[in-house]
């Protein structure tokens, strides 16, 4: 059938000549104005597709904020509406039967006759067989299932954008997409200008099949290359599919699956449709042997080899590929038991998320066996010639791993940090080291790296405790550090990839040339940052990538609290903070808009576009830690504004318990923004009600779905009023949309004394109104000096 598919060609002897042919799905409109069509010729009786030549118009109006400044920022306005000159069309839903209709009826008033015309239809096969390769794939997916879930494809040849991709699949998680696939110095780059979740009620069960446990065998070779073998039990969730996608690393081939009775099942290697430089995006669809039904539990068996692990020289190996080294079930975090045996080369250690039960000798090999004793969503594992050091504290055992070859080999290493592929993103801000830079070419062997393991098995323990104090308790039973190549970190549940610069000692560190920016950024915030992953990231997981923003932001806000804690005098988090904001104002090169402008949080990795790769960063990690600090400034007020909060009250007594409701009420699950705001509904103050009812709906719309940065300038006068002084003036608000809300601190200034709070004015347009008491006579009124909202103004 999929060799039948991959060959279907058009119906040569029915070219239709047509006029104002109509198609709506959705909030989709095309409109094929004038020009010729014909129809795929049918296979099995059904017509799976279509092509036309000549003029034609789509439009699409989404309603989503986040869609439309999407397309504001691809297309310079906030709706599609394009003009073709060509377009290909696939579906398994009604669109055959709606073209025939359409077809009868012009036939009816202007007697169009089907005619054969080759001149139109031959230029059209030519190309069809590239084109037909997803689409054979995904056509299979609904033919074989006993309750298809139709699609509809449009390849747009757009007149003045270029070709563009329109999807409507309720297999996707949001089933509407347009975008554009380009090539940028030959890498193939997906950019995605709308993207819409389900619109109907009831298309929440995206994702057919969920995983109920992982058991991985992986055998590791001495030329860095594995055998794999993933046993995954499964629960199909929904009745009638029969095609299962699962995700493993493009660079592992298949050998073989099996279902649990032993019968190996056919399967295709695929592709995402929005397939981008996302690692991981390997699919692998299976055919069971007949339609799952609800409830259901079944098991597969997926025997794999190729190489994911590469050599970073010395013998320092390197896992890149996060979570798709095993092949596993596509969709939101889903947290289950992992059971994962590795066999690797006897010279060699490794280390891997979970509780090791088990580890021995087998002549060259070592054997190791990991059972996971709390649900985890992902598993991960390093390996190298380490050294280990251990540091134990209350309740938790801190294990630090560190190549042998550290100290000999740094200088060559350093030279091979531009190249790293990264997870979490190089340092902001910061530039990478010069490989030709003579200080780093020829830089001595660095010293004293043990002192450093010393230090940051140290520094580890001191960070859990910290940020058990602000999370709760430590959600693992144990914490391994192990290094990697690079200038990036990484946070799998139990387990941290810090990269080689955080291993050394700040001297060390500077010796080679490490700008110190970077240098900063790789003390102050990187291996902490990771650390607070284990609870935003690992004990709660991902609901979509909307939701990423929240686990990077945490991880970064946390990281800042517990720097700045060490070192009160250095105003750690004021310095980042501010650092944050002049990225975020800067302007993109070649662009009117500013970084911030590029899109709102909740576009997630789709902020990291070819046309400005600084925005993902700047906004994922820079504004999200400021909306984590905007929020928790809100919730250090106290209810009561003239209420002077009690000496042994913690003024963060309110965010503390956010954190912890977010992690203990959603403790290995996924959560979305939607269930943070939930919660911090549930903690919100009295001034935080801007709405008049319990909702932060102002504050997520306006920092999280939107973009916009407010600048404020203030006017007032002063009088007096029994004794008292009446503040009254008007708080002006540029940059943002009129709707834009937001209480704003003003605090009156005196000649001689620390300024003093005069309330919040709540903003309800360019101008407000304002009317405040004061105890002395404000010789100026201050906006916000406590710098706890992110603003223009300086
Ligand atoms: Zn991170």
């Amino acid at each position: 059938m999929h060799d039948q598919l991959q060959s279907l060609r058009l119906d040569a002897s029915h070219v239709y000549a047509v006029q104002n042919l109509r198609l709506r799905r959705g909030p989709l409109n095309l409109t094929f104005i004038q020009g010729k069509l014909a129809l795929y010729a049918p296979l099995d009786g059904r017509i799976t597709g279509a092509v036309f030549t000549g003029n034609g118009r789509v439009t699409l109006t989404p309603r989503e904020p986040s869609e439309k400044l999407s397309l504001l920022h691809f297309l310079g306005v906030p709706l599609l509406d394009q003009n073709f000159t060509g377009a290909y069309l696939r579906f398994t839903d009604e669109t055959a039967v709606e073209l025939d209709h359409q077809l009868e009826e012009q036939a009816g008033q202007q007697s169009l006759p089907a005619v054969s015309d080759p001149f139109f239809t031959d230029p059209w096969d030519a190309v069809l067989p590239d084109l037909n390769t997803w689409h054979s794939l995904r056509i299979l997916c609904d033919w074989l299932g006993a309750q298809p879930r139709p699609y509809f494809y449009a390849g747009i040849f757009g007149s003045s954008v270029g070709p563009f991709d329109i999807l409507m699949d309720s297999r996707r998680e949001e089933p509407v997409l347009v975008g554009q696939a380009r090539l940028i110095d030959k890498v193939r780059f997906f950019e995605t200008w709308v993207s819409l979740p389900a619109t109907q009620p009831g298309i929440s069960t995206v994702y057919d099949f969920q995983p109920l446990s992982y058991t991985v065998a992986t055998t590791i070779h001495a030329d860095r290359s594995l055998d794999g073998d993933t046993m995954l039990k499964i629960r199909a969730v929904r009745d009638g599919e029969r095609v299962l996608a699962l995700n493993l690393a493009p660079e592992l081939q298949v050998r073989q699956i099996t279902d649990g009775a032993g019968n190996s099942l056919p399967f295709f290697p695929s592709t995402e449709f929005d397939q981008s430089g996302k690692s991981g995006s390997g699919t692998i669809l299976i055919v069971l042997n007949q339609s799952a039904h609800t409830g259901q539990e079944f098991e597969l068996d997926v025997d794999y080899r190729g190489t994911v692990i590469s050599d970073a020289g010395n013998d320092v190996l390197f896992v890149g590929e996060r979570g798709s080294w095993y092949a596993h079930l596509p969709g939101p975090d889903r947290f289950v038991p992992f059971d994962l045996t590795f066999r690797w080369p006897r010279h060699l250690t490794l280390v891997a998320t979970g509780t090791k039960v088990e580890e021995r000798q087998d002549g060259e090999t070592r054997v190791g066996h990991w059972i996971t004793p709390q649900p985890i969503a992902v598993a991960g594992f390093n390996l190298g010639e380490y050294e280990r050091y251990t540091a134990k504290g209350a309740g938790i055992e801190l294990e630090v791993y560190s190549s042998r070859e550290l100290e000999t080999a740094l200088a060559r290493r350093v030279r091979q940090f531009p190249s790293t592929v990264s997870a979490d993103p190089p340092p902001l801000g910061g530039s990478y080291p010069n490989p030709e830079d003579p200080r780093i070419r020829d830089a001595p062997p660095p010293s004293n790296s043990a002192v450093a393991l010393t230090q940051l098995g140290k520094e580890g323990l001191d960070a859990v405790s910290f940020l058990e104090k602000w999370n709760g308790p430590f959600p693992f039973a144990e914490l391994a550090v192990s290094q990697i190549p690079g200038s990036f970190g990484q946070g799998w549940p139990g387990l941290l990839y810090l990269p080689t610069l955080a291993f050394l000692l700040p001297e060390t560190q500077h010796l080679v040339g490490i700008a110190p920016r970077v240098q900063e950024q790789v003390n102050e915030i990187v291996p902490f940052h990771e650390i607070a992953h284990q609870w935003w990231g690992n004990e709660v997981g991902v609901q979509s990538y909307r939701d990423t923003w929240i686990f990077e932001a945490m991880a970064n806000y946390l990281a800042l609290l517990y720097s700045d804690s060490r070192k009160p005098s250095e105003h750690i988090l004021e310095n980042f903070l501010e650092s944050f904001r002049q990225q975020l104002l800067t302007h993109a090169p070649g662009s009117e808009e500013i970084v911030e402008e590029t899109g709102p949080l909740s576009l997630g990795y789709r902020l990291a576009s070819w046309k400005d790769p600084t925005a993902y960063d700047a906004i994922l990690y820079g504004k999200g830690t400021w909306v984590i600090h905007m929020l928790r400034m809100m919730l250090r007020e106290p209810d009561e504004p003239d209420a002077p909060v009690a000496a042994a009250q913690d003024p963060d007594a309110r965010f503390i318990a956010l954190l912890h409701d977010v992690l203990a009420q959603h403790r290995f699950q996924a959560i979305s923004t939607a269930d943070l705001q939930r919660a911090v509904e549930g903690h919100m103050t009295r001034a935080m009600t801007l709405q008049g009812d319990r909702t932060m709906d102002w504050f997520f719309d306006e920092w999280v779905s939107q973009t916009g940065l407010p600048s404020y300038a203030v006017e007032f006068q002063v009088r007096v009023v029994a004794n008292r002084f009446q503040v009254r003036g008007t708080l002006h608000q540029d940059g943002v949309p009129d709707l834009f809300t937001m209480p704003v601190p003003l605090y009156a200034g005196r000649e001689n004394g620390k300024p003093v709070l005069l309330g919040s004015v709540v903003t309800s347009g360019p101008e407000t109104k304002f009317q405040l008491w004061c105890a002395f006579r404000p010789t100026r009124v201050l906006i916000d000096p406590q710098r706890t909202i992110l603003s223009r103004t300086k």
